[in-house]
């Protein structure tokens, strides 16, 4: 079985329920240059994944190859997914693979997905139809325009067209383009519009006539891929271009936590516009099968309270349990704190609501907080954190005459990652914004790039919480701004209301 799916237009969440689907479950997937591979995170471990770039240097494959490898795998038994960016058959040779599926009688179905014409109008605000100014739109090849004989495209049609004309892969003939409809007959001055990289942070717009547009686009150095609007369509409204108006639109923001946390705050950028990078700095590594731990749960049932600090903190203790065979139940009737929202969160994936997270969201406030919340002196609180948690909360805990187990369930060790490139990013000022959210991540940051190269460069430094800018203090490093919520989002909020304030 062959689907032939829709990547959609770049922005890897714009493909389609069902396309996202097939990937998960797919024996095999061969995807193309477009196809974001972002994706490939939906597929399943054991999958084969195969690239099939067309022109690009290096291994390049023809449409055939492609035909037959479809066809060699679907015969070996596999479920394939063919990803294909945007729509499989505008422009891209989606019916080419279909036919040659049916004449091989295997079977397949197609999955569409969201064309770049119109990813590329939504995100930039050039509506392409218009009750009052367009009632048609073509999508035309200019492929055929960069070979420049033998076009089928009727310029002497298109050029008294009346409705908005959307070119894909026009942008090595555009010359050609614009100089055809101008010859055979449309008005010089009519807009057109260029949209690069649509739905991704380094999206670029720029505006023009059919006159001037070519060279418009060589001096601001816009390239493929990119779609261009030519009619009224093209002189958009800026007030409904929404997507480049975030806040933090096009800001590139270095991810500094463990891979899986990256990946976390990651999505949340791209959902705000802008462009992450991940820098793992750390790897979170269970201490499960420690004393303390053990005997901690052999008594779970004498614990009034169960103190969570981190989501780590939670789904490591969940893993475990689990293998265990056990669950939430193990908890019996002792109460649950969490440190905050997202660790509250995670304890919900297990069925668990937390009787208390406090306002603030430190260890401090929490110790504090509690106390107020409920009579402690006398109960038994069983802590299950990191290793490299500070004293801060046993002492106030203790302090109020509970008695406190503090059991490590994590630690923290550095993770090796290539510096260079960051390094070089940073000496060229091209990340906007480091984000620490964990005295771990920052030393362990802080042991692979020099602090007197992010204090000289323009590079700004946010930190999650006092805790975390504490540990920026004391290796010298300037910060620039602390989360007032202390939470990746909150994080996100600080950056987001810095930028709203210096535009
Ligand atoms: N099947 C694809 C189109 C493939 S042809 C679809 O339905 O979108 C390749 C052309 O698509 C590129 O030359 C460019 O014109 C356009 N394109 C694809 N992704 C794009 C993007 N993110 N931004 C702008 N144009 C894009």
């Amino acid at each position: 079985m062959v689907y032939l799916v829709g990547a959609g237009p770049g922005r890897a969440d714009l493909i389609t329920v069902r396309g996202a689907e097939l990937l998960k479950t797919a024996d095999c997937i061969i995807y193309d240059k477009l196809a974001n591979p972002a994706l490939l995170t939906y597929a399943g471990p054991n999958a084969e994944i195969l690239h099939v770039p067309k022109r690009i240097s290096g291994r390049s494959f023809t449409q055939d190859e492609i035909n037959n490898l479809l066809v060699e795998k679907a015969n070996e038994g596999k479920t394939v997914v063919r990803l294909k960016g945007g729509d499989p058959c505008i422009f891209g040779r989606g019916a080419e693979e279909a036919k040659i599926l049916a004449d091989a009688g295997i079977d397949f179905e197609i999955v569409p997905g969201v064309t770049a014409a119109i990813a590329a109008a939504e995100y930039s605000g050039v509506m392409l139809t218009d009750r009052n100014y367009s009632s048609q739109v073509a999508f035309i090849t200019g492929h055929e325009a960069e070979g420049k004989q033998e076009s089928s495209i009727d310029w002497d049609v298109l050029a008294r067209f009346p409705g908005s004309i959307v070119f894909y892969m026009g942008m090595g003939g555009l010359q050609f383009i614009t100089e055809q409809l101008i010859k055979n007959g449309m008005n010089k001055e009519t807009p057109a519009a260029v949209i690069a990289n649509a739905t991704f942070p380094n999206q670029r717009i720029t505006k023009s006539t059919v006159e001037g547009i070519d060279d418009k686009c060589k001096q601001e150095n816009i390239g493929p891929p990119a779609i261009v609007v030519i009619g009224d369509a093209a002189v958009g409204d800026t007030s409904l271009n929404w997507f480049m108006k975030k806040p933090l639109f096009g800001r590139t923001i270095v991810a500094t936590r463990d891979h899986r946390g990256n990946a976390d705050f990651a999505a949340k950028i791209i959902n705000r516009a802008g462009n992450p990078v991940e820098f793992p700095t750390i790897k979170i590594e269970p201490l499960t099968n420690t004393t303390g731990f053990l005997q901690a749960l052999t008594k779970i049932t004498e614990y009034d309270w169960i103190v969570f600090t981190s989501a780590n903190g939670v789904r490591i203790f969940f893993d475990y349990i689990q293998g265990l065979a056990k669950d939430a139940r193990v908890f019996a009737s002792a109460k649950i704190a969490a440190i905050g929202a997202k660790t509250a969160d995670v304890l919900t994936e297990f069925g668990i609501k937390a009787d208390f997270i406090p306002d603030v969201f430190t260890g401090k406030e929490l110790g504090k907080q509690l106390i107020g919340f409920t009579n402690i002196k006398g109960k038994k609180i069983l802590l299950l954190r990191s290793q490299l948690a500070s004293n801060e909360l046993v002492d106030i805990l203790q302090q109020a005459g509970a008695e406190v187990d503090n059991v490590p369930v994590y630690t923290a060790v550095t993770a090796k990652t290539d510096s260079a490139p960051l390094t070089k990013q940073i000496s060229d000022g091209t990340v906007n914004w480091l984000t620490f959210a964990s005295p771990s991540s920052v030393t362990a940051f802080f042991e692979q790039i020099r602090p007197d190269l992010v204090n000289s460069a323009k590079v700004r430094v946010a930190s999650i919480g006092p805790v975390t800018s504490e540990q920026l203090k004391k290796i010298g490093v300037k910060i620039d701004l602390q989360a007032a919520e202390h939470t990746i989002d909150g994080l996100l909020d600080a950056i987001e209301q810095d930028r709203i304030s210096k535009t």
